[in-house]
């Protein structure tokens, strides 16, 4: 088979188009497995022949170190896509985490990725031991550990705290998985000291992040840096809102979850933790920048999203508003954002941005003085 038979090239606008035509039920899933794989390359293959003839659309990663996947699969062909992960011993009986708040669109194809290793970490993981995990919570479990007053950690990036997170938990600062378990570690350090200072016993930690599998990582660091009693939300936030769910649990986890596929967040209780990025106003809608180049998540409130043209800033709506050849060309040669930063960071910032740009609009028509060059 040609190689290009592995891959989606369609537009994404025309796979949006068909994902809305669609006419079937679809169950949007998640897993993972930290386990040796061989010879990743042909199961890649393999793995995306099998999926793609099931009607299977997400993102997957395969690594020498395992599998981490998000799909979603047509409900009819659940039975089949579980044959055929149970089919592999790497696989099998390997858990599901089932999405609560789904309308079946949640991927718009295909994609099943090579990588070094299946979570970007930046960690280097021969330096300690992988396996040596934390103690695996229920929902249960880490409600009441919660009322008994562990110290309960975000081991997400920051971007993905701001619309939802455990009631009181420690919301890292840093945008990196890196860069958080390096704050988690000194704050833990910090907590340490005093505790041994006043003679008490050392803090139970709990950590949790979207599906579990950032917390294989942290916990393991964390044990291998001397904290021992660290503790884990297994299955994630999702695995928790379906526990919740199904066994009326109260909620300790407040607003939306974070995810990554084209809905953003699902909601797991009606609480709005967050605020509008540009008016402050009480909001979780969380959205993108539509100025192509830019692409910035932020938190939009409905009526700023109408005056900025559901973009980040005056800046951006500038270009976004004009037709659609134009914006091609001013594109031209300019590089899309670093990935640097995915989302605003400094709301502050932002309004203080917009108030200066909307105040050089009125006085000069334009934002972007390298326009009238374009137009000539
Ligand atoms: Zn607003
Ligand atoms: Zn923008």
């Amino acid at each position: 088979m040609e190689r290009h038979d592995l891959r989606n090239l369609l537009h994404p606008d025309l796979l949006r188009q068909r994902s809305l035509n669609e006419d079937v039920d679809r169950t949007t899933l998640s897993f993972y497995r930290y386990v040796r794989l061989e010879d990743v390359e042909a199961l890649r293959n393999a793995l995306y022949q099998e999926w793609e003839a099931l009607g299977v659309l997400g993102r997957i990663y395969v690594s020498q170190e395992g599998i981490n996947a998000q799909v979603s699969v047509p409900t009819h062909e659940l039975s089949a896509f579980r044959q055929s992960l149970d089919s592999r011993s790497a696989f099998r009986d390997v858990p599901w985490k089932i999405a609560v708040e789904d309308d079946g669109k949640s991927f718009l194809k295909l994609i099943i990725k090579v990588k070094q290793k299946i979570v970007a970490d930046g960690l280097a993981d021969d330096a300690f031991d992988v396996t040596n995990v934390g103690h695996h919570l229920d929902a249960a479990t880490f409600n009441r550990k919660i009322e008994e007053g562990a110290l309960v950690i975000d081991m997400r990036n920051n971007y993905e705290c701001m619309i939802g997170h455990f009631d009181g938990a420690y919301l890292p600062k840093a945008d990196t998985f890196r860069g958080a378990i390096e704050e988690v570690r000194e704050l833990l350090g910090e907590r340490v000291r005093m505790c041994k200072g006043e003679r008490e016993a050392e803090p139970t930690v709990l950590l949790y992040c979207t599906g579990g599998i950032r917390c294989e990582k942290a916990s393991a660091y964390l044990k291998h840096h001397g904290f021992n009693n660290v503790n884990q939300l297994h299955g994630g936030i999702i695995d928790y809102a379906r526990q919740i769910k199904d066994r009326g649990l109260p909620s300790k986890y407040k607003g939306q979850n974070f995810v990554f596929d084209e809905r953003l967040a699902e909601r797991i209780t009606d609480d709005v933790v967050s605020t509008c990025m540009q008016c402050s106003a009480v909001s979780d809608r969380i959205s993108n920048c539509h100025e192509a180049t830019c692409n910035m998540l932020l938190v939009q409130c409905e009526a700023c999203a109408a005056k900025y043209a559901n973009c980040c800033s005056p800046s951006c709506r500038e270009i976004h508003l004009m037709p659609i050849d134009e914006q091609r060309a001013w594109r031209k040669g300019r590089s899309t954002r670093s990935t640097k930063t995915k989302a605003i960071n400094d709301p502050e910032g932002l309004r203080q941005r917009i108030r200066e740009e909307e105040a050089l609009l009125v006085l000069t028509g334009t934002l972007h003085p390298e326009l009238t060059i374009l137009r000539n």
